[in-house]
């Protein structure tokens, strides 16, 4: 019997392609699927001519794998996952390892930890980031869960890595339990930033500035090579490039509407869940669900006016640079806010993350980007570092680019050009550097019409209530 490295249950486009690249690093992977039939049609299509082995049943797998026993499971999220682990614990003994790479919600991850650590089965949940073309050259790897496991997966999960800078893998222990879903979810929910702030400023560029597609796709390129320089700013240059077959550009006549897959969402409702302001990430969920209103808006679009057309006068070049600028801070806000939730997610969970590390490992992910080597850097001057816009090199470059942020966004509000995150980064950015927020009225509301009391400045942790009508 074939003594197989590891393996892999899942044959979808994931499975197959981080089979192909772990076996191209060296690893026998032992392949299985719910639907058997897919095992041999895997194995005689793209995993011919290598060392990959199948199974046509879980005992199969099971009795193929050198132990400890390490599995991947690469399945749709949820029930299949509590399923398939069901089914192979009675197979495995003490010691032997599960790792689920799908994208599983932390809380899910963190459940199955604790359950299998009951039975002496070591659980891994690993986030898996860079898509189908990730999976197969060298994907993100978020692992978190039960830390013996690490010793025998490190190996193998750093050599299928991306790789960056000097051959740094993207892949690092995050930490206990969820952390590594959580990591992962953060991630997606920036990711969701990161395009909606493009978008932004595609918007001001297209109704402000009235630019062709070829000027946008040629200030996009320019962009990328200043602090912007990211996988996501090249896309775009090239969306906007690309003419379809009848030689129009393609990017004006697909449907505004966007689509989502929740791990936005899920981001969103851990920050109002533990408190944190992440509301980039919130705003840019809800610019898609506002996006796939489209015949509610198509229907308002005919009733509702916005500011008397504007025809823009100032000067082009420099109104450019403003939107530039102005996506480079509240990029920087995005990251601050994302980082701002995982340190609170370790404080809840009491995980210890290394915070340079995983802007480290977000090198192989969509969101891969120069920026992210300015925040390991920030994260290696101070490990301890408590917010991102303390750190010199972000302070300074928010202070530079605030004048063009401001414009940018005062030029766009006033001609009715909707900007959720470039107007929310902003006012976190005011509202955090200010001593003194209104908050102190908010306090009084409640007291007067609750008795909630308040704290006086003067006297902190000291709470009084005031009988502000003077009767009762
Ligand atoms: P997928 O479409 O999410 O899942 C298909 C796989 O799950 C198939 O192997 C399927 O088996 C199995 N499956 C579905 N329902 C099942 C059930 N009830 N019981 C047992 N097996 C079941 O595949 P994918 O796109 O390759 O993604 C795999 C995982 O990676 C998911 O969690 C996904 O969210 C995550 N992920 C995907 C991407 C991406 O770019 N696609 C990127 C990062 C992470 P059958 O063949 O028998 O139907």
């Amino acid at each position: 019997m074939a003594q197989a490295d590891i393996a892999l249950i899942g044959l979808a486009v994931m499975g197959q392609n981080l089979i192909l690249n772990m076996n191209d690093h060296g690893f026998v992977v032992c392949a299985f699927n719910r639907t058997v039939s897919k095992v041999d049609d895997f194995l005689a299509n793209e995993a011919k001519g290598t060392r990959v082995v199948g199974a046509r049943s879980l005992e199969e797998m099971v009795s193929m794998l050198k132990k400890p026993r390490r599995i991947i499971l690469l399945v749709k999220a949820g029930q299949a996952v509590d399923d398939f682990i069901e089914k192979l614990v009675p197979l495995l003994d003490t010691g032997d390892i599960i790792i689920d790479g799908g994208n599983s919600e932390y809380r899910d991850t963190t459940r199955r930890c604790r359950d299998l650590k009951a039975k002496g089965i070591l659980f891994v949940g690993s986030g898996v980031s860079g898509g189908e073309e990730g999976a197969r050259y060298g994907p993100s790897l978020m692992p978190g869960g039960n830390r013996e496991a690490w010793p025998h997966l490190k190996e193998i999960f750093q050599s299928i890595a991306a790789k960056v800078g000097t051959g740094e893998p993207c892949c690092d222990w995050v930490g206990d339990e969820g952390a590594g879903h959580f990591v992962k979810m953060v991630h997606n929910g920036i990711e969701y930033g990161d395009m909606q702030l493009i978008c932004e400023a595609y918007h001001l560029m297209k109704d402000v500035l009235g630019m062709e597609q070829h000027e946008m796709a040629k200030a996009f390129e320019e962009w990328n090579k200043t602090e912007l320089d990211s996988f996501l700013i090249e896309i775009t240059a090239n969306i906007l490039k690309f003419q379809d077959a009848d030689g129009k550009h393609l990017l004006p006549k697909i449907r505004d509407s966007a689509g989502q897959k929740g791990t936005g969402k899920w981001t969103a409702i851990s920050a109002l869940e533990y408190g944190v302001p992440v509301t980039l990430i919130g705003e840019a969920v809800f610019a898609r669900c506002l996006s796939s209103l489209k015949d509610e808006r198509v229907q308002a679009s005919k009733k509702l006016k916005g500011p008397q057309k504007i025809q823009f006068s100032g000067d082009k070049k420099s109104f450019l640079e403003d939107i530039r600028k102005a996506l480079y801070a509240s990029k920087i806000i995005s990251y601050t806010q994302g980082f701002m939730l995982l340190r609170q997610a370790a404080a809840e969970f009491g995980w210890s993350l290394n915070y340079g590390g995983i802007a480290l490992m977000w090198g192989g992910c969509i969101i891969r980007s120069v920026f992210l080597g300015k925040i390991k850097d920030a994260f290696d001057r101070n490990p301890g570092l408590q917010n991102l816009l303390l750190d010199d090199f972000f302070k300074s470059a928010v202070e530079d680019c605030q004048d063009s942020w401001r414009r940018a966004v005062s030029t766009g509000v006033q001609t009715g050009i909707p900007m959720p995150c470039f107007t929310t980064a902003l006012s976190f950015y005011d509202g955090y550097r200010h001593e003194m927020l209104p908050a102190n009225l908010i306090q009084a509301q409640r007291d007067y019409f609750g008795a909630h009391t308040y704290e006086l400045l003067a006297k902190p942790g000291h709470f009084v209530h005031t009988n502000w009508t003077g009767h009762g």
